[in-house]
């Protein structure tokens, strides 16, 4: 998209409701009219979030002073230079963590006024860091670590066998990191804990725990997706950016936010169809172990892998809890998997 284009798109969601708009990547800082796209959201009272690599910091560094700037999330595939440039280049975390240490010496980060959160992306490379995160979160001053495990688009579907972590390797990796953020005080995180999950974390570790069920996919009740063409989607994953096995490769007059209302996109089948497949929860059971799970009815886990095309998927940490749970949490595996798959409704 031009950066008139943009703007047109940054109209049309501010007319729609749209209170804050985060610019991921590839890397949005990169991009020349990056401090225009900045100021062009405050001029409509818009708030503003950017995923950054903070590899290259200039144009970043240049919008910090921008009231509209709330909160930038960093990147970080391994917290030690040998783990994060195994992904990213040799020398990036270094770059990374000086330019982290400027912007944490920001006047508007030290008056609170802008939020740095980190993402973390569990893999074999960065596994053994998992119980220092918290400690490395508080340390440099990121307020939530947002863990993720990997969730296979094209990129990491190629390099699975040497980037996936499974069964009781998984568990153990996610129980290190809960514990340690529970263990310091003023923690912050976010990490996406279905039912079984939760119930494993809870017998596993003692302490009560806090699930996701029916808010799981955020859709379109939280977010709307808007990628690179300027189409607007209820999920990332129907977007040609997150796929080789495309849904949508070009860009779609009906769809496209630069010359239509975000009313009247919602409007169109691709939304309504989104929201009435997460009402009726088809694509579910697709997913193992969901297919055998007494939370299937109520949980809403994330349909990604099957609206990107593939005709099954996993929803990695409950497969772990099925696989390897009963080794810290005895009987729970018959206990929350003992649904028969064939009684699922037939799909369509
Ligand atoms: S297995 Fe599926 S339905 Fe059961 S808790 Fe996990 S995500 Fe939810």
């Amino acid at each position: 998209m031009s950066t008139k284009e943009i703007c047109a798109v940054l109209r049309q969601l501010q007319k729609g409701g749209v209170d804050t708009v985060t610019l991921l990547g590839g890397e949005p800082t990169l991009r020349k009219d990056f401090t225009d796209i900045v100021s062009a959201a405050e001029q409509l009272g818009l708030y503003v979030s950017v995923n950054s690599n903070l590899i290259d910091f200039r144009s970043l560094y240049a919008v910090c002073q921008n009231a509209a700037l709330k909160n930038i999330v960093v990147s970080l595939d391994g917290i030690e230079a040998q783990s994060h440039d195994k992904m990213r280049g040799k020398g990036s975390f270094a770059k990374t963590m000086n330019n982290l240490r400027a912007l944490t010496r920001h006047k508007r980060y030290l008056d609170g006024d802008l939020t740095v959160d980190m993402t973390f992306v569990l893999t074999a490379a960065n596994r053994p860091e998992t119980p220092k995160l918290a400690a490395f979160a508080a340390e440099h001053g990121f307020r939530t670590i947002n863990f993720k495990t990997l969730q296979y688009n094209d990129r990491a579907e190629k390099n699975k066998d040497t980037l996936a972590i499974t069964g009781r390797d998984l568990l153990d990796a996610l129980v290190e990191f809960y514990v340690g953020c529970l263990m310091r005080e003023g923690s912050r995180f976010n990490m996406y804990i279905p039912p079984a999950l939760g119930e494993y974390l809870a017998q596993a570790t003692g302490t009560p725990c806090e699930t996701i069920t029916d808010e799981a996919c955020g859709g379109t009740s939280v977010y709307s997706y808007v990628d690179l063409l300027g189409n607007n989607f209820p999920c990332p994953a129907m977007s040609f950016e997150e796929n080789e096995n495309i849904n949508v490769s070009r860009r779609i007059d009906r769809l496209n936010l630069a010359i239509n209302s975000f009313e009247d996109v919602h409007k169109t089948s691709v939304f309504k169809g989104f929201d009435t497949s997460i009402k009726r929860g088809h694509r579910k059971s697709f997913l193992a172990p969901c297919n055998t799970c007494v939370f299937l009815e109520t949980c809403s886990p994330c349909t990604n892998e099957i609206i990107r095309g593939s005709k099954s998927g996993a929803v990695a940490e409950c497969l772990a809890v099925q696989q390897a749970g009963n080794d810290r949490a005895p009987g729970i595996t018959s206990r929350i998997f003992r649904r028969n798959p064939d009684d699922q409704p037939s799909p369509t």
